[in-house]
């Protein structure tokens, strides 16, 4: 992590933020900016935590914050310790504390014994989510829960790792993905607290929208791809350095384009090619549409690319799909509240049931895609491809970036569809 003092800037001062919000020595806006309150709220953490009081977050300031960003903490257990003592001391449950240590005996806990005691909540969900985030994330979640399987399916353009989380063991393939496009990342902190929540329930034995959990797991095996295009998400989100040549690369492409607000109107790749135009489907047509609108060339959206299957995020997501043999998948987009079910006139057996039930439980509306995109995307290539349901639900209202105050209305619209979609 970097050292963050007064005046830094950034989606790390975001997470610093928010963690001493979560523990109560901040509380003012979660605005990215290391001002005056964030100052004073890292000398009193730095005061209780007996740290040296110099309000900059160094390497000693983040390791005494990590138990909390990452969920859990290490415990060395003492004599008279069992777990119903040691759960009670963090608020966790014994489930919880026997699930993320499966190799230890329950009932004769050996001293000095180090255990992996996971407690509150791991996915924040006020703050810019960046891909940096996203890898912490995932990595406390499967400390946690070291049943989830975690792969990366390729790297974007920049080499990052492009994500993949596998929830259960069942016969019946599902997938999920988010933030194909860079300025509709709110999309993959959606998916991320679902699988958090998904796993939370199935290690405490418990219901997830009416659904035992671990039914789901027996049941079903569930994939996330919670961004698929990290690159752009890091421009939008303001990781990305503006000094670096990906930065200022990006920023050229963007002049030819000066009507669409630069970063916060990016949706492609880091080249400029948009990850849901590229897929086998139409994408000649997508082509001629495209161009004469005037994206003929690499832009911040719309921009086909140079022949299908051609940037290697959409390239890696199709591959990964052929890999499998889904029986139903949704690709997560924003905005407007509505879901897309059809490639042109085409409709798979039960889509339209399904498509009516998800509009039933989230309050979306279901609707034909616009006739100007309505080629060469994901969901367009799977319908074609497999003739199975596949759907894009587009969440939140207004303009992109969804600002995250939104959070909590997407999660309790999509909650339903999120489960409902795993047993359909
Ligand atoms: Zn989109």
């Amino acid at each position: 992590m970097n050292t963050l003092r007064l005046n830094s800037r950034g989606p790390d001062v975001e997470l610093l933020q928010s963690t001493l919000q979560k523990l109560g020595f901040y509380t003012g806006a979660i605005d990215g900016i290391f001002g005056f309150q964030t100052f004073t709220a890292v000398q009193n953490f730095q005061k209780a935590f007996g740290l040296s009081v110099d309000g900059i977050v160094g390497t000693n300031t983040w390791n005494a914050l990590m138990p909390y960003i990452n969920g859990n903490a290490t415990y060395t257990v003492k004599e008279g310790d069992t777990l119903d003592k040691i759960a009670k001391k963090y608020s966790t449950t014994i489930d919880a504390i026997i699930y993320a240590n499966p190799q230890i005996d329950a009932n004769k806990l050996q001293i000095g014994e180090e255990l992996i005691v996971p407690f509150g909540n791991v996915v924040p969900t006020n703050i810019s989510y960046t891909s940096q985030i996203l890898n912490m994330n995932i990595s406390a979640l499967k400390t946690i829960y070291p049943f989830l399987d975690v792969t990366a399916i390729g790297t974007s353009v920049l080499g990052r790792r492009i994500q993949c989380i596998k929830f259960g063991n069942g016969k019946r393939e599902v997938l999920y993905c988010a933030s194909t496009h860079a300025n509709e990342w709110i999309t993959t902190p959606l998916l991320m607290k679902f699988l958090e929540n998904l796993s939370k329930s199935y290690v405490n034995n418990l219901n997830i929208f009416g659904v035992n959990a671990r039914k789901l797991y027996d049941n079903v095996s569930l994939y996330i791809v919670p961004m698929v295009n990290p690159d752009g998400v890091d421009l939008v989100t303001g990781l990305l350095s503006e000094s670096s040549w990906a930065y200022a690369n990006a920023k050229r492409i963007s002049s030819n384009f000066p009507d669409i607000p630069f970063p916060s109107g990016w949706k492609a790749n880091i080249e400029g090619i948009d990850l849901n135009l590229q897929f086998p489907a139409g994408w000649n047509e997508a082509r001629e549409i495209k161009y004469s609108q005037g994206f003929n060339r690499p832009a911040p959206r719309d921009f086909v690319g140079f022949g299908p299957l051609t940037a290697p995020e959409s390239v890696s997501l199709y591959n990964f799909t052929l890999r499998h043999n889904f029986d139903l998948m949704i690709t997560y987009h924003t905005q407007g509240r509505v879901i897309y079910y059809k490639y042109q006139e085409q409709i798979p057996p039960e889509s339209e049931e399904i498509a009516k039930h998800f509009a039933k439980l989230s309050g979306y509306s279901l609707e034909d895609v616009p006739e100007d995109s309505g080629f060469a995307g994901f969901r367009d290539w799977f319908i074609l491809y497999y003739n199975k349901p596949g759907f894009t639900i587009e969440v939140g209202a207004g303009e992109n970036p969804i600002p995250v105050s939104q959070f909590a209305g997407i999660y309790r619209e999509n909650l339903g569809i999120l489960v409902s979609g795993m047993i359909q």
